[in-house]
């Protein structure tokens, strides 16, 4: 099974860097995984001749699928919110390919630190030779948990928080206290500092219509708390009412922003870079991302495995609402099977992943992607046929 893993790092490899001789331990793509430029052409980072499959860097895995919130953009609302988590004989089947990426995620849909295997997951990911990083509501932060991932030496950790009040922050993530989360962040940092730890802490902000004028605020904190970047994003596929009428573009499916609003985003965005001046790294992603076949989530370049096993090139194609607003509702649901049923090796390999990744390189939208709102924020908004209004 190696061996056939290998062949196709070798051939992407070769693809490359015009050479069959030297050896790959695993995929290098070109697209970096924890940050985006302005606007992203995938098409250009993969020159003709194309070898399909393209091996992805970036496997994320959903290890969790409770959370101790319930943020009004989450789109796992839509699935009645199980408090379930990837079970260690899952992790067990992912094992023998975590060396083949270069980064694995220990992220999807719930809060990764309630998964009572995290710490173990973590530890099998550093031991094969790969990059944990962790996307965090950062709540559980704390104690034994803090302590271990600094021992574990993870990679980089983001935090979730999208607010600079508590007002705000319990708004948009339903409960929580947002003192107390910069109480945990301040003894983390303490923590950090003791262990001459270089983990890269990313403050992760997702711009809505009821916070974005907290971003400032938000910049303030996390320079205060020692976060090296903060990462201010729009909602990058919702899936929920909610989310779209707080969607800060145009998903189609709500009326767009008014252009007011879009007017004083651009005076916040400005502020906000101006506190961070020599101070802490900010990334603001643009209105729009990039042209058409430049998806933001990077679907040929990222993988995903959520807690029941199923692998999909993006974390929005495998639940089971991600074209809600859709009619007639599509049949097929968006993933390349179940790591239960078949290897990762053998599902990567098959005509349906490979004709996926070519649809995005060729500039045309794959079926399974049709519906959703990350298309609206490329240049090209003729797509597809959207539904003018959603239905709440
Ligand atoms: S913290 Fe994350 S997983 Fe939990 S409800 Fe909020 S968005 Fe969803
Ligand atoms: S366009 Fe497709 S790959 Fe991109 S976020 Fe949407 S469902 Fe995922």
């Amino acid at each position: 099974m190696f061996s056939k893993f290998r062949n196709i790092i070798q051939s992407f490899s070769r693809q490359r860097n015009g050479s069959s001789n030297s050896h790959f331990p695993r995929s290098e793509n070109p697209i970096d995984a924890f940050s985006l430029p302005d606007r992203i052409e995938m098409r250009d980072a993969f020159p003709e001749p194309v070898q399909y499959p393209i091996l992805p860097d970036h496997l994320a895995l959903e290890v969790s699928y409770a959370c101790n919130l319930h943020c009004m953009m989450c789109p796992r609302t839509f699935e009645g919110v199980p408090q379930e988590v990837l079970p260690p004989e899952l992790f067990e089947k992912v094992k023998p390919w975590i060396s083949r990426f270069k980064y694995i995620h220990l992220a999807g849909y719930g809060e990764p630190l309630m998964s009572p295997h995290f710490l173990d997951y973590v530890h099998a990911v550093r031991q094969a030779g790969s990059r944990p990083v962790v996307t965090t509501n950062g709540l559980l932060l704390k104690g034994k948990m803090a302590r271990r991932l600094l021992e574990e030496r993870i990679d980089c950790i983001s935090v979730s928080i999208d607010a600079g009040t508590p007002e705000t922050y319990e708004a948009v993530r339903g409960k929580g206290t947002f003192l107390k989360l910069l109480d945990t962040l301040r003894a983390f940092r303490t923590l950090k500092e003791e262990a001459s730890s270089d983990v890269f802490m990313v403050w992760v902000f997702i711009l809505m219509k009821s916070n974005y004028r907290e971003l400032p605020l938000a910049v303030e904190y996390a320079a205060e708390l020692g976060f090296n970047r903060i990462v201010a994003k729009h909602l990058e596929c919702t899936l929920t009412a909610e989310g779209f009428s707080e969607a800060l573009f145009d998903t189609g499916y709500v009326p767009p922003p008014d252009p007011e609003i879009i007017q004083d985003l651009e005076r916040v965005k400005e502020k906000s870079r101006g506190i961070a001046e020599g101070r802490i790294d900010i990334e603001i992603h643009p209105y729009q991302m990039g042209s058409q076949g430049a998806c933001l989530v990077r679907p040929i370049t990222n993988l995903f495995v959520d807690y029941r096993g199923n692998l999909s090139s993006c974390c929005y194609l495998n639940v089971l609402n991600t074209r809600p607003y859709l009619e007639p509702a599509p049949e097929d649901p968006g993933i390349l099977g179940n790591l239960y049923q078949n290897t990762l090796d053998e599902l990567i390999r098959t005509k349906r992943y490979s004709d996926f990744q070519r649809d995005w390189i060729e500039g045309r939208v794959p079926e399974v992607c049709k519906g959703c709102v990350q298309l609206r924020r490329m240049g090209e908004q003729n797509l597809f046929p959207l539904k003018a209004t959603a239905s709440t």
